[in-house]
């Protein structure tokens, strides 16, 4: 992958709340086109990470680049398209309307865009004729295709993605990984977080595992697992934070 363009430098990141420091030291590299996993536990610091890369935490330290770029400054210029863990649709809003109201917002006021927008939208979000239905009605699955739809629909160069499929049944896990590889296809480089390590090892070119806020490996799931001689991403887990 040496030839790669890296879209995502992050080098010895650190973040603390007050005398807490919670990202000790996180360290990887995403390249142009690839679906690329963080992975850790509950409060590893996945979260806080993607928070950083999408230009929303503003106070750190160390490296976090985005094609060169600060997060925030790629976040202005457009670059990256971030849903957060407990992003919902508006609930008073058609699925349709949900996504014209985004598309709105991003195409600002090229009315062509915001058609093309829309139409990628509904396209994504496959909820069929269910798309003219308020939100309130749609299940977790279905809000959650709705809000991976607005976060795609935009063909944005990055899509920072926080736990895409937790709490969701497999049908529509199962949807939202086809989605999430379908935008990878058409160009899109893919960052999500997850602490399910069968789907990442299903899902992702390459992942980072990351424990108490520090990087303690990074591959291909293949290497990884063959690295630790582990049957599953879960037992190499355990075994390279006891390693660490
Ligand atoms: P999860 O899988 O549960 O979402 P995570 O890996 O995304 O976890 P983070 O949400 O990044 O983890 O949290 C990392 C640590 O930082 C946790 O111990 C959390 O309590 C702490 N933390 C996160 N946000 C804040 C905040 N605003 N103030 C203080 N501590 C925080």
């Amino acid at each position: 992958m040496t030839d790669s363009t890296t879209a995502i430098d992050v080098t010895g990141l650190r973040k603390s709340y007050g005398k807490r420091e919670v990202l000790r030291g996180v360290t990887f590299k995403v390249y142009e086109g690839e679906i690329y996993g963080i992975v850790g536990p509950n409060g590893a610091g996945k979260t806080t990470t993607l928070r950083i890369l999408s230009g929303i935490i503003l106070t750190y330290s160390g490296k976090a680049e985005i094609y060169g770029l600060k997060p925030s400054e790629a976040r202005a210029k457009g670059l990256i398209s971030y849903m957060p863990e407990d992003s919902f649709p508006y609930e008073r809003m058609t699925g349709l309307e949900n996504l014209q109201f985004f598309a709105r917002l991003y195409a600002k006021g090229d009315k062509k865009l915001e058609e093309e927008y829309v139409e990628r939208g509904i396209r994504i979000a496959g909820l069929g004729e269910k798309i003219y239905d308020l939100a309130s009605t749609y299940s977790r699955g279905m809000k959650r295709r709705l809000v991976i739809a607005r976060a795609l629909m935009v063909n944005p160069k990055i899509a920072i993605l926080d736990e895409p499929t937790t709490a969701l049944d497999v049908e529509s896990s199962v949807k939202v990984r086809e989605t999430i590889k379908e935008a990878a296809k058409n160009g899109t480089t893919v960052l999500l977080s997850s602490h399910y390590m069968l789907e990442v090892d299903y899902l992702c070119d390459r992942i980072s595992l990351i424990s108490s806020g520090k990087t303690v490996d990074e591959g291909t799931p293949s290497e990884i697992k063959a690295k630790y001689s582990a049957k599953n991403l879960e037992e190499a887990f355990l075994k390279a934070i006891s390693n660490a």
